[in-house]
């Protein structure tokens, strides 16, 4: 038996590398919902008739809150970019889809959260921005650049979940991809509150490449206060882009 031992050890092996070539692993380990765990889709039918879709029509066109069309509780219409739109509220699978991508790295999910936010701004292209132009106008916009993950979230991760997301929106969009803003420190923004957060990120956000004339979609995955695609609209202004329309997956409000 020259060969018995070595055959021993090395059958596992083979066995779990045929299995994962086959397509058996989806039979093993599934495919699961991320919010109700049912087998078969990364989010299942049920969970997504049920997301919490911000209507466009009513939500305001500067900082993307639900209902703040006219009155908005949540900014002082005085944001820097020309509209925000975001397509989700927080809560139950929008959440869910965020924190699995980023934490659980569920790296499937950067298109299904393009194709979220691709529906919200075809659907904020049709009600106006505050200077009266479409919220989104896909043919005026140059390219897709998105708020990065700190140097240390990159590093933890091994991945930066934004970028994931907006290689697949310019592949929905057909657009390009800027990735022009470094964030090279500042401390984690969730535990912070609201004057904390513009405080900890003022001048974080660098533009390391020329930008001056583009108008551009900058997208990020929750707004809460704004303040991460604030300060990092206003560095793409202050480097001479024409114009910044923001995009998240989701709004906290
Ligand atoms: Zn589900
Ligand atoms: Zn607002």
């Amino acid at each position: 038996m020259p060969f018995g031992g070595t055959h021993a050890t090395r059958r596992p092996a083979i066995r779990a590398a045929s299995l994962l070539a086959s397509g058996t692993a989806e039979l093993l380990w599934p495919t699961r919902c991320v919010t109700c765990e049912m087998p078969g889709e990364l989010v299942c039918e049920e969970c997504r008739e049920s997301l919490p879709w911000i209507c466009q029509r009513w939500a305001c066109p500067d900082c993307g809150a639900p209902f703040g069309h006219l009155t908005c509780t949540e900014c002082e219409h005085d944001w820097e970019m020309r509209a925000t739109i975001c397509a989700l509220g927080f809560a139950g699978t929008a959440a869910r889809m965020v924190s699995c991508l980023k934490d659980a790295h569920e790296l499937r999910l950067a298109p299904v959260i393009a194709a979220a936010m691709a529906t919200a701004l075809d659907e904020a292209s049709a009600w106006p921005a505050r200077d009266g132009c479409s919220r989104f106008d896909l043919g005026a916009t140059d390219a897709i650049c998105f708020v990065p993950a700190t140097s240390a979230a990159f590093a933890r991760r091994g991945f930066d979940h934004m970028e994931l997301v907006s290689r697949a929106l310019c592949r929905e969009e057909g657009l390009a991809l800027a990735d022009v803003l470094v964030r090279p420190r500042s401390r984690d923004q969730r535990t912070l509150g609201r004057e904390e957060r513009a405080a900890n990120l003022a001048g974080t956000v660098f533009v390391r490449d020329d930008v001056s004339g583009l108008d551009l979609l900058l997208v990020d995955d929750v707004i809460t206060t704004g303040a991460s695609i604030r300060e990092a609209t206003r560095a793409l202004l202050a480097r001479g882009a024409a114009s910044v329309t923001a995009c998240a997956l989701a709004r906290v409000w």
